[in-house]
């Protein structure tokens, strides 16, 4: 049998007393430290022992504090460990048959030597009796989730992946991350995701499954729908597209044949690929016409969008976009629609969650098709979604499987529906709300330190800055930006000189600071820091205070 052993400062004589009397007994025993009496954290050598009972590297552990309080807690968060904190020999004999305990924890303030050997040698002459009231009641302390799911198996099994994991958990932790097609989503929402649901294959549609043992699945599937279309009001709903691009194709294979016409916004004035890259499926299978933003204003003027589409006769037309910081007028396309016998299919996935918040008008029921990720304002895990009128729902169905897509990702789908529950919650509002706000204050602040905020302002999550008059890129803008820990990203803007690659502009969201808490007051301050870092290029000396304020923010408001 092999024992894993720590202590904290407080704990350390009995530790090392208990070390000898193991090993006398010829028992493993890995000692975890500490070997000097100098304080340390207990968390960290609870940690240390709990992990190995947890994976199965070590059968028992001992851990040894002042009380014995704080050890029990920190151990009793990992899978499988039952830590009991044991002052007499008799409570160790029932920690042992009873509870079944593979953790014994001292208080060493509270013992003597004498009486810490006769706990350890009770402890280790009792066993669990195995008695079915017993089993029982450990039988229920398992089923229940303990600690943080995502990670502790890992570690043992694949400790290079669980190292990049938790680096990336840092960074998230660390920094303050502005992408406006990101965001934080809730434990709740990655324990769906990580789910035994990834395991099950069911191609098809719930109480149409082409696998059998698909009872519930089919149940978790149907609460995402019936969720969604309360949410939205939509007739129809689909929530297997594996993305926002799949949703996207999902439609074009439903209604369109290959050489028919879509009328969408360029890539160039904020549109997405799927709206007609040459290189994308929507580029390469059907005729693109484009529409953009006016020069000046830098917003979408119907008028000119309406003479275009007369011209182009589009057989679809695509509103939404990747970067376009203003409402979109969803009566008025469908008005366009209508005048050219075109079907009208919304691509609203950055503002899906303004949307079913209320903070964007929705382009139900205006639209015969929306799409949309479920990862952006959403706040759900990264996925797409398809809701359209009744007349389509079979053509998309169709189209999605068999016509586009094999077996749904149902651990995905399970978090779509936590998060769609989540976002029924009146608190969702709330936070829509606020994104739109904090962004309206960055747009302020940013343009009080002589930003050039492209269109003048934002009226949803995100802003778009040109940099023009900054003598910086965006591309170089958003290098610095990562240096002291601000994440975004550089985007074209409207009628830009300079390649994609390189950019003109940034384009700053904040469905993710949100989240995690920020108001307007912080909101204003992350975009004077903004300033202060593009305006002090090379003086590392004020980009290391900047960094320690940035470090210090997301710390007060961390991610979920
Ligand atoms: N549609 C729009 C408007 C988007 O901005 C995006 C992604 O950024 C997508 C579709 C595609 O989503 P995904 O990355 O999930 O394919």
């Amino acid at each position: 049998m092999k024992i894993a052993l720590a202590a904290d400062h407080g704990g350390i004589d009995i530790k090392n007393l208990l070390r000898e009397a193991l090993t006398r007994r010829q028992l493993t025993v890995e000692d975890l430290g500490p070997n000097s009496p100098a304080s340390v954290d207990y968390p960290d050598f609870a940690q240390a022992v709990a992990k190995r009972v947890s994976s199965g590297s070590a059968d028992e552990g001992i851990l040894v504090c002042t009380t014995g309080i704080g050890m029990s807690i920190a151990a009793n968060r990992y899978p499988h460990v039952r830590a009991a904190l044991c002052l007499t020999p008799v409570m160790a004999e029932r920690a042992r048959t009873h509870n079944n305990a593979n953790v014994l924890v001292l208080g060493g303030g509270f013992l003597t030597p004498d009486q810490a050997l006769a706990i350890l040698d009770q402890w280790l002459k009792s066993s669990f009796s195995n008695e079915a009231r017993h089993a029982r009641r450990i039988a229920k302390i398992d089923s229940a989730p303990c600690g943080d799911l995502a990670t502790t198996t890992i570690e043992s099994t694949d400790p290079a992946v669980y190292a990049a994991i938790q680096r990336e958990a840092a960074r998230q932790q660390d920094t303050i991350g502005l992408i406006a097609s990101e965001n934080y989503v809730s434990r709740a929402v990655r324990e769906a995701q990580g789910s035994v649901l990834t395991n099950k294959y069911a191609e098809g549609y719930p109480g149409k499954r082409w696998y059998n043992g698909c009872a519930y699945v089919d149940e978790v599937e149907q609460l995402a729908i019936d969720r969604a279309k309360a949410i939205f009001g939509a007739e129809h709903v689909n929530v297997q597209p594996h993305s926002g691009s799949g949703a996207n194709i999902g439609v074009y294979l439903a209604v369109l044949k290959p050489g028919d016409t879509i009328f969408a916004m360029s890539l160039a004035h904020g549109g997405h690929l799927t709206h007609g890259h040459e290189l994308n499926l929507s580029g390469r299978l059907y005729k693109i016409a484009a529409y953009g933003v006016q020069p000046g204003t830098e917003i979408l003027d119907y008028d000119e969008i309406e003479r275009q589409a007369v011209a182009a006769r589009p057989r679809l037309i695509v509103a939404g976009a990747s970067a376009y910081p203003r409402l979109i007028d969803f009566p008025r396309f469908r008005a366009i629609a209508d005048r050219v016998g075109a079907l009208l299919m919304v691509d609203m996935a950055h503002i899906a969650g303004l949307v079913a918040g209320g903070a964007h008008p929705s382009p139900f029921p205006h639209a015969d098709l929306v799409t949309t990720t479920t990862h952006k304002t959403l706040r759900g895990p990264r996925g797409g979604m398809i809701l359209c009128r009744e007349q389509f729902a079979a053509d998309i169905d169709k189209s999605i499987f068999p016509g586009s897509q094999g077996g749904p990702l149902m651990h995905t789908v399970a978090s779509k529906a936590v998060c769609f529950g989540e976002v029924l919650q009146p608190s969702f509002k709330t936070y829509a709300h606020q994104v739109v706000r904090n962004a309206q204050a960055m747009a302020t602040t940013l343009q009080t330190r002589g930003c050039r905020i492209v269109s003048g302002g934002t009226d949803n999550h995100m802003l778009l800055v040109d940099l023009s008059n900054k003598n910086i890129t965006g591309k170089e803008a958003a290098a610095d930006l990562e240096k002291v820990g601000i994440i975004l990203n550089k985007n074209v803007i409207p009628f830009d000189k300079k390649s994609p690659f390189v950019t003109s502009g940034i384009r700053i969201g904040t469905p993710g600071t949100t989240t995690r808490g920020l108001g307007e007051t912080e909101s204003t301050r992350l975009a004077h820091l903004i300033v202060d870092t593009l305006e002090n290029r090379g003086d590392e000396a004020h980009l290391k205070r900047v960094a320690a304020e940035v470090l210090a923010l997301a710390h007060r408001f961390p991610a979920p």
